[in-house]
């Protein structure tokens, strides 16, 4: 190489060749440009027949390791990465549904969710009708009567933890000319597979459980590709796609999902079944207890466990959840989820604050309701920290 000044050396010096041998893990490709060996390769990789990086806005190499683990995960033929939960569920719901179409979404809709159907997809003309997705005849009747584009549920929901017969839905669905779109952000891949039930697309806010340790913002949906493409060039158009470094921490959080998936779903049928012995606990949910009003069905559909969502209400309703909260040691109030450690969060002022109280209580989601994300911890320990929290409430409660 020609000798060069040292400012043209601080531009060009050092420069990264790749491939160098393998690295055993993917590297964290922190560039929002790509070079091209001439016009021929621009004119392959801009019109898709080569594999290559564009831009950083278009996704880049970390994404791509993602979303590849992600399609294999759901048996999926492509998947792509979203900045957020809220992005992929708005570019899957907004390429199957336009204005003067029809909607039909659970009622345990998360309230981001909620938000978006009432906010922009109502104002924007499209129709949003919402049906208890547990039952089967109520969903069928909705389906027919609005003939929607979408149906829209919840593989397990928010906060009460119900579990949605996917196979039913799919072909409730079909039959009426929707496509099936599942939010499996609480089960993870690991423990239910939508597609290969019958679903078109699965979504994941991948802040949760899948990157599992409270620190990403991203979101993935999953399904045949020429359901995820339209999606990949709206959320590209939006900029709304996965940047590099939450897509190599979201890759890197999916290597251990098998582990965490199992420990969450183990700890949290052993914390639910140690709450429902408390006198202060009047009900729990969790889909592992035999009087969930699903449990047979999650018996036969997750036989690896139904997560680490675990909610519960005390009987004394928002009084003894004003006291019972401070007197946690361990377990943070902390209102997202998935996280490896024990976190609490109280649904009435968080996630179901857009609802009106009476809708909300309607839902099941009372004045004493509490979400427990169930952590990676010693199930005792977490036991421990609640049962003294809950002791220290009966008393005042008897007083
Ligand atoms: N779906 C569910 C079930 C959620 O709990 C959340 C967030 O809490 C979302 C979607 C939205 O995801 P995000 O916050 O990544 O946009």
């Amino acid at each position: 190489m020609p000798e060069r000044h040292r400012d043209t050396a601080g531009v060009h010096a050092g420069k990264l060749v790749v491939p160098l041998n393998a690295a055993s893990s993917p590297p964290l490709y922190q560039a929002s440009s790509y070079e091209f060996e001439d016009l021929a390769d621009v004119e392959q990789i801009y019109g898709g027949r080569k594999a290559g990086a564009v831009y950083g806005r278009f996704g880049g190499p970390n994404a791509r390791h993602f979303e590849s683990a992600i399609a294999e995960l759901e048996g999926a033929e492509a998947a792509v990465g979203a900045a957020s939960g809220m992005a992929a569920i708005d570019a899957a719901l907004s390429r199957l549904a336009r204005p003067g179409d029809a909607i039909v979404a659970t009622r345990e809709i998360y309230g981001g969710s909620y938000v978006l159907l009432e906010k922009d997809y109502r104002e924007a003309g499209i129709r949003i009708v919402y049906v208890d997705q547990q039952d089967l005849a109520a969903v069928r009747d909705a389906l027919a009567r609005e003939r929607p584009k979408v149906l829209y549920v919840e593989a397990l929901t928010n906060p009460l933890v119900h579990v949605a017969d996917l196979r039913a839905l799919a072909d409730a669905a079909h039959d009426a000319g929707a496509s099936l779109v599942v939010d499996a952000t609480f089960a993870t891949p690991m423990l239910v597979r939508p597609l290969a039930l019958g679903a078109d697309l699965v979504v994941h806010s991948v802040g949760k459980y899948i990157g599992g340790h409270g620190d990403v913002g991203a979101g993935v949906l999953a399904g045949r590709a020429e359901l995820v493409e339209p999606a990949r060039a709206y959320l590209v158009r939006k900029g709304a796609t996965l940047p590099h470094f939450e897509a190599w921490l979201a890759l890197r959080g999916v290597r251990t999902l098998a582990l965490r998936m199992a420990r969450h779903s183990a700890n949290a049928a052993h914390v639910a079944a140690a709450l429902a012995r408390e006198p202060a606990v009047a009900v729990v949910h969790h889909p592992s207890l035999p009087a969930h009003p699903q449990h047979a069905l999650a018996a036969a559909s997750y036989p690896d466990g139904t997560g680490g969502i675990v909610s519960f209400d005390l009987r004394g309703g928002r009084d003894a959840v004003e006291r019972f909260l401070p007197a946690l040691e361990s377990i943070a109030i902390v209102h997202s989820l998935g996280e490896v450690a024990t976190t609490i969060a109280y649904p009435a002022v968080s996630s179901h604050r857009p609802l009106p109280a009476e809708e909300r209580r309607a839902l099941g989601v009372g004045d004493g309701t509490l979400r427990l994300s169930v952590g990676i911890e010693r199930a005792e320990d977490i036991v421990a920290d609640l049962t003294r929290a809950l002791a220290g409430l009966g008393e005042r409660v008897e007083a």
